[in-house]
């Protein structure tokens, strides 16, 4: 039952909803936990590399990985090559180059990258462009999960409920192979059950929950929710994540446990159903 790698994908949706924020946090909340994680940025915007710090046009990454330019194990960033990274997190950097990168080369090599790294790590964590690039298609096509995000805005919502069935009609065509996952709900008003929250917030996760859930037939929503703090864009100014500069926060806590909730939900599908 052991899979030596999982493959989640933060996705499918329109910008600005917190998918780059969620893979990064994320993957520096599963290495915190002592799992080997890869974060691959397949997006020419490059927010994930950004977010680490980096700058793509310095480094060869995904682009040359896809265009079978490069070896994916010669590629990878790690701490020893003096870049400051989340504890047990490495990185593929994005660049605009990204953009000239074609499709049926681009299945052939990330299909061959990650048949070369499979085992060397537990988790391989891709972020995606919000529009369907060819590096993006790809990336759907090899991953085993879906994770997708909203913030408590209405058109959040709305592009998450056309994300659900897009992703529904490329399981049945067969051009994705993954499952959902889940949805992640962040940049929510701090506080707890009791906190006054917004009207318009309130509505829309009753608006979600009774939606959503009822579509599935289970829980969509992960129940971690990530609370909105000015911490976090500040610590994207410095390159880094909320678990480096405040291991302590609240919202580092939130991260790890959502961690938790994914790790719990992938063994809970994986599991075999009884007959
Ligand atoms: P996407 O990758 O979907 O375009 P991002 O992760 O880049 O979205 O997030 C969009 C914006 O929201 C960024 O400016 C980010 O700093 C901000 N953001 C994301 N999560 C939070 C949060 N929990 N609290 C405050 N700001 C957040
Ligand atoms: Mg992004």
């Amino acid at each position: 039952m052991a899979h030596d790698t999982e493959i989640l994908l933060l996705g499918n949706q329109k910008g600005g909803v917190g998918k780059t924020t969620n893979a990064v946090h994320l993957a520096a909340a599963f290495g915190a936990q002592g799992k080997r994680v890869l974060l691959w940025d397949f997006d020419a915007n490059q927010g994930t590399t950004a977010h680490l710090g980096c700058d793509g046009a310095t480094f060869l990454g995904c682009a040359e990985v896809l265009g079978g330019l490069e070896d994916v194990r010669d590629i990878i960033i790690r701490p020893e090559d003096g870049v400051e990274l989340p504890e047990g997190v490495h990185l593929i950097t994005a660049s605009p180059s990204l953009e000239r990168v074609e499709g049926p080369a681009a299945r052939r090599n990330l299909a061959r990258a990650l048949a070369d790294l499979q085992g060397a790590y537990d988790l391989i964590i891709l972020d995606t462009a919000p529009n369907l690039t060819a590096p993006t298609v790809e990336a759907y096509r090899a991953a085993d999960w879906f994770v997708l995000s909203a913030v408590p805005d209405p058109f959040a919502f709305v592009g998450l409920r056309r994300a659900m069935d897009a992703l529904r009609v490329s399981m049945e065509r067969g051009s994705a192979r993954g499952r959902l996952l889940g949805v992640i709900l962040s940049a929510v008003t701090p506080g707890g059950p009791k906190a006054r929250r917004p009207k318009l917030e309130a509505e829309l996760l009753d608006y979600a929950r009774a939606r959503l859930d009822a579509r599935r037939g289970a829980p969509v929503l992960f129940q971690t929710r990530i609370a909105r703090t000015a911490m976090i864009p500040r610590a994207q100014m410095e390159g880094r994540t909320l678990l480096q500069t405040r291991p302590k926060h609240k919202v580092s806590g939130q991260y790890k446990e959502l961690a938790k909730e994914i790790t719990r939900r992938i063994a809970r599908l994986r599991r075999p159903p009884r007959s």
